[in-house]
Formats: structure tokens, sequence, C-alpha cells
């Protein structure tokens, strides 16, 4: 007879292993199946992990954790060909406990992390894949996995399997992801010495910095491209809806590329020597593309949720959240001993009044109204720069005339019903 478990947890990315830290730590039995070599060995992300979600599983995890650095400034780039306009925020509290958020290499972050859920109790085994769950009278009792005899069983199995993923889709929970739900993106991790990027990020020891580039990064295609400091490394990446990477025949590594060359970039990566090239998707559906999270003895968390909120770059704290609130829908379940839907859709409710699915709600039509107006990154974004640009050169106009001109350009490059039409979607997108 197969051993059973309490929980099985398929994956062991932030949000398969916050559900299984969380099960094992209420005194569950939890088997962690991970298809990777070591968690993390398959796992791509920019980089910057929220302190507040990660908190609430290991509190002041930064003492202990390998984290690169806090990051103390965020720039936003409105990026042309030759100039940028730029803003953010760049705060010192943020260099202190309890911090903000720090850029982490996830192959070391995630094994880390798998860590702490095995000395809670978890049973990881890596190197297999979980290809199907068990169904038995509409009830997930377990999975198949690709090992011999692979079969286990569980009250209620999690799948913190990722974006596409394969188990929820062959339950029905959702279809294939569209191309315009999801993002393609590629990135490159770039040594550099802790000194240069002190000095070319204008940063102090232990500090951070992360920058979001709108406009010529993706050629004005709907995505963006970041850049960010890690202790002695960059990590550069760009991504696009692959919805709009078909229209435009763009292929992301030509993009990433272009990206490194720019002359507001090639300066702060230049002498830098590529240590890895990666390229993962992400769940950029949102609210619409939220599959079925709840059924009879299963649950759905993390990207396998679609639960990324692509406006703010926030996707690892909405797995860790989604994975820490599915254990304890299954610890609630647990002292019920009832693993039916009738109490597992505890879990949904939990996520519904969650800053999730209300950020998620938010941005409900952003990506799509994005998508439909590429006018936004294409077209705007040069004509702030060369506003911008107008405005700033001191050549003897009074500013007041600037503003004239300025304002006579927009409307007649666009059109002026055009452009309030364009300001009202856009404020419709993300109010
Ligand atoms: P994943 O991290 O994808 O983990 C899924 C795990 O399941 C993997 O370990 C995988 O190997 C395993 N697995 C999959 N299928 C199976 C199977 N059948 N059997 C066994 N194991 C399986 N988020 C942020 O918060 N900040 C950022 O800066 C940021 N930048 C990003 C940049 C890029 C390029 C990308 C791609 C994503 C970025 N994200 C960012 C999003 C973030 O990485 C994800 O939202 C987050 O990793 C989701 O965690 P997860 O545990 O749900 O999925």
């Amino acid at each position: 007879m197969p051993e059973k478990f309490d929980v099985i947890v398929v994956g062991a990315g932030p949000a398969g292993t916050s559900c299984a830290y969380t099960c094992a730590k209420n005194g569950l039995k939890v088997l962690q199946i991970e298809r990777g070599e070591y968690p993390g060995s398959k796992n791509v992300m920019g980089g910057v992990l929220y302190r507040k979600q990660m908190e609430e599983i290991i509190p002041e995890f930064w003492k202990e954790a390998p984290l690169e650095r806090p990051v103390i400034e965020q720039r936003i780039w409105m990026m042309d060909k030759e100039s940028t306009v730029s803003f953010g925020y760049k705060g010192l509290e943020w260099a202190q406990e309890p911090y903000n958020n720090f850029t982490v290499l996830r192959a070391k972050f995630d094994q880390w992390f798998a860590k702490k859920g095995v000395e809670a109790g978890v049973l990881l085994i890596n190197e297999t894949v979980a290809n199907q769950c068990i169904v038995e009278n509409g009830k997930v009792i377990g999975i198949r996995t690709d090992r011999p005899d692979g079969e286990v069983y569980a009250d209620v199995t999690v799948l913190a399997d990722g974006v596409n993923s394969l188990l929820g889709k062959q339950l029905g929970f959702h279809k294939e992801f569209r191309p315009d739900e999801v993002a393609l993106t590629v990135m490159e991790v770039i040594n550099l010495s802790k000194d240069k990027i002190n000095e070319r990020f204008n940063l102090s020891e232990n500090q951070g910095c992360t920058i979001e580039i709108f406009g010529d990064s993706t050629k004005g295609n709907l995505g963006t491209a970041f850049i960010y400091t890690n202790k002695e490394s960059i990590n550069i990446g760009v991504g696009t809806t692959l919805s709009s990477m078909i229209k435009s025949r763009m292929k992301p590594y030509d993009l990433l590329d272009y990206l490194k060359t720019h002359p507001m970039v090639k300066p702060l990566i230049e002498g830098g020597e590529a240590a890895e090239y990666l390229a993962h998707l992400i769940p950029e559906g949102g609210y619409h593309s939220v599959p079925k999270v709840a059924g009879n003895g299963v649950l759905v968390v993390g990207d396998a949720a679609q639960l990324v909120n692509a406006i703010h770059r926030e996707g690892s704290n909405m797995a860790m959240a989604s994975g820490k609130m599915a254990a304890e829908t299954i610890v609630e379940a647990k002292k019920k001993g009832d693993f039916s839907m009738d109490t597992l859709k505890g879990y949904k409710d939990k996520l519904y009044n969650s800053f999730i699915i209300k950020d998620l709600k938010k941005y409900k039509d952003a990506t799509h109204t994005f998508e439909n107006n590429p006018q936004f990154l294409r077209d705007y974004v040069p004509m702030l720069n060369r506003a911008a640009s107008k405005f700033f050169t001191v050549d003897g106009t009074s500013k007041k005339d600037k503003q004239k001109e300025i304002m006579k350009t927009m409307t007649s490059e666009r059109g002026t019903i055009k452009l309030i039409k364009d300001v009202y979607k856009a404020w419709k997108a993300v109010k």
C-alpha cells in the first residue's frame, strides 16, 4: 500500500514552499515534489523579493536567507532611442530593518527556503515530475509521478507547478493560456564588481536599486525591461506578451541584445561578464484569467493560479501569500476532517478578500487596454521625451511659450480628441 500524506505539494517555488512549510509547521504530514535537480534550479525571476509576505512565513528571514541587496531605490524610465525621462523613489529607511524588499537569485533563495521546509518536517523529493492527479469519484486523492511505482496519495493536493500548470489543465481548471495572457521574458545575469555597481548606480554598501524601463526597451511593444542590482552582478531582462511578439515578429533575445547596447543602458553594464542566460513565461492575464482555484481535494496557488500583478512586477509575494492561505485552509480542513470543496473553498474566499485579487481586479483591463492601444508605449513615450527635452533646454524661449508649443505639438501629432480619449482610456485602465 503506497504511503498516504496529509498534503502533497507539487512544485518547490515560493508558492509551493510557503504552503509546504506552513502545513508542516502546523503538524501535517507533507510531501513536496519538485521536478528540478534542486528547488530553484529551473526557476527564473527578475529578482525582487518582497519582505512583507516572506516575513509572515519566516519572521526576520533577512538575518539568514541568501539575499543579494535590500532595494533602497526604485527608478522608472520612459526611454526613447537616445534619451530617457526618469522618476522614482530612493529612501534610506529601506536600507534598515525591517527593509522593504530585496534582490535575490532564485537558485540560491529557493534552495534555502525549501531547506527550511525540510527542517520543519516536509519530505522533499527532487528530480520527480508529477504527471497527473489521481481522481476518484470526483475527488483528487493523489498524484501519479514519473517514478516507478510513482503513485502517492493525500487528503489534499496543492498545485504549485507554476505558469501553464499542466495538472490544472488536465483537471479542466483552465484552458491553454492565450498568447495575450502570458509574457515571455529573457534575462541575463552579468557579473560586475561590487565597486563598479555602487559607483554606476550611486549606491553605498548593502544598498540596491531597481530600474523598470518602458518604451524603446521593447521597441514600443507591450512589455517592460528591467535592471536589478545584486551583490556582484546585475540582472537585466526584457519581456513582452507573446501576442505582441507574434504581431511584431520580434524575437525576445534580439530585444535583449538591443537593450544591452542601448546608449542609456550600456554604460551601466559595460565590462561585465555574462554568467547566465534565462527565459521564462510570466502569467499576465490578470483577474480575468484566474482559473478555478479550489476543488474536491485540490487547491491551486501562485503562478499556476495566474496570481501576478504585472503592472507592479509582483508575483513572488502573491505566490507566498496564496501558498500560506492554502496551508491555513488545509489546517482548518484537517481539524474538521473534511477535504471536500465545501471546506477547501475557504481558500478561495481568503484569496478573493486579500490584496491579491483586489489588486488584480483594480488592473483587470490594463493589459488588454495597453495591448490594444499600442500608441501608449510606441508614440507617447517618444513624445514625452521630446517634450522634456524642449522644456529643459534653455534657449531664451519663455516657459509659458514652451508649454504652449509642447501642447500644440502633442495635439497636432495625435489630434485633440484622440489625445483626450487616450488619457481617459489610460486612467480607466489603472484607476
Ligand atoms: P514557480 O516559481 O514557477 O515554481 C514552480 C515550481 O514547480 C518550479 O520549481 C518547477 O520546477 C516546479 N514544477 C512545475 N511543474 C512540475 C511538475 N509537474 N512536477 C514537479 N514539479 C513541477 N516576481 C516578483 O515578485 N518580483 C520580480 O522581480 C519578478 N520578476 C520576474 C522576472 C521574470 C523573468 C519572471 C519569469 C518572473 C518574475 N516574477 C517576479 C514572477 C515570479 O517569478 C513568479 O510569480 C513566482 O516565481 C511564482 O512562484 P510559483 O511558486 O507559483 O511558481
